[in-house]
């Protein structure tokens, strides 16, 4: 198999240099487990939370010159798991990500239907992604029909879906992004009501462009970026707002300990909920999610953008790229047709 190792830990943004591609022979699966082959493999943005061996986390951080790990898609070529037979396709939570075969044990694996969508949107809209936004959504920012919704870092895997979710429940949905390109996406084609940029901004400029574009103020904010774009939410978001603090992706490189929004305190007069939650809570909803969000993919109501690096080689790129926007709707890695 060839697998992409770390061999170093990142200071601030990773680079390219800190990856090695690894040939290694694989051991034949055991009673309990399958061996496969990659055929997308995902990179998420919480795996820079795993490249620091010194902070405590929800999940361990990556060994040095070991595979890095992660959701990956891929086919089944031998079983020692009653249920799993080869020419499977399945989704495998780890043991199969950035490498081009993998041994699983059965607990990590999940069959797809390929009738429900193409491959590669079971690592996004329909895998942990999808379940992030749904959860986000319909669990903790609770939206009733009328409502403003602002999403951050809306072009991207989670953000999408979460904006079209928010349009099906018939909400105001304003979107940001880094880019024009990706603005144009989220009006176009998430149907938002409105997108914002975030480079050009501080928390004062788009405290003001936010009061224009969400006149009746901001109901529940789902938060994927943090810094300043909090900060001008918390200017305009209304009494008993609700806020999904799903991820802070402009402090995951950071090299030192980042400030707090300064108007906190309007967290406390405005009675607003702030809740964080990793999606792993919501896994036993997954059915839920996939009843609501297939039927509305399949039928086109949903779109489900991917940007698709090829090449397992390609893998440390487009993690990178994550942190440069390169993508747009779900970063996926093409390692096999
Ligand atoms: P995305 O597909 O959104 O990719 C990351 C995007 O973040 C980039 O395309 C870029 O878009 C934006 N970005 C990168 N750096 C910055 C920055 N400094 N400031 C603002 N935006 C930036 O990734 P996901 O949808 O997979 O994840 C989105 C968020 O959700 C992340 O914070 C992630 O950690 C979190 N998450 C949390 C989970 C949980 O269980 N709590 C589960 C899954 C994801 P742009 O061009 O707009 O800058």
């Amino acid at each position: 198999a060839r697998e992409i190792h770390l061999t170093r830990y990142p200071e601030g943004k990773p680079t390219l240099d800190i990856f090695e591609t690894v040939e290694r022979d694989l051991p034949a699966p055991k009673e309990g487990e399958v061996l496969a082959e990659t055929l997308y493999l995902s990179v998420d943005p919480y795996m820079r939370g795993r490249m620091r061996p010194d902070v405590k986390s929800y999940i361990p951080p990556f060994a040095l010159d070991e595979p890095l790990d992660g959701g990956a898609v891929g086919r089944v070529l031998e079983s020692k798991v009653d249920g799993f037979a080869p020419g499977d396709l399945v989704v495998a939570q780890g043991g199969l990500g950035w490498r081009s075969h993998g041994v699983v044990p059965a607990g990590a694996l999940r069959k797809i239907d390929p009738s429900l969508a193409p491959p590669s949107a079971f690592l996004g809209v329909l895998g942990m992604p999808g379940l992030t936004a749904w959860a986000g959504l319909t669990q903790l920012i609770r939206p009733k029909a009328g409502e403003t919704l602002y999403v951050s870092g809306a072009a991207g895997a989670v953000g999408s879906l979460v904006c079209q979710l928010g349009k099906q429940k018939g909400l105001r949905v304003i979107g940001s992004a880094g880019t024009k390109e990706k603005r144009d996406w989220l009006v176009r084609e998430a149907r938002c009501d409105a997108a914002v940029g975030y480079k050009e901004h501080d928390a004062a400029s788009l405290t003001t462009a936010l009061r224009d574009l969400a006149p009746k103020g901001i109901d529940g904010y789902f938060e994927n970026v943090g810094g300043m774009q909090l900060e001008a939410v918390l200017n305009c978001i209304n009494d008993r707002g609700r806020i999904a603090l799903c991820g802070l992706i402009s402090q995951y490189n950071a090299t030192e300990a980042p400030a707090g929004p300064s108007n906190f305190a309007n967290l406390l007069t405005r009675q607003v909920l702030m809740e964080g939650f990793i999606v792993t809570r919501f896994m036993d909803r997954t059915e839920e999610f996939l009843s609501e969000v297939a039927p509305l993919v399949a039928a086109g109501r949903v779109k489900h953008e991917e940007t698709v690096y090829e090449g397992l080689d390609r893998a440390p790129a487009a993690f990178v790229g994550l942190f440069e926007g390169t993508n747009t709707g779900k970063m996926v890695v093409k390692v096999a047709e």
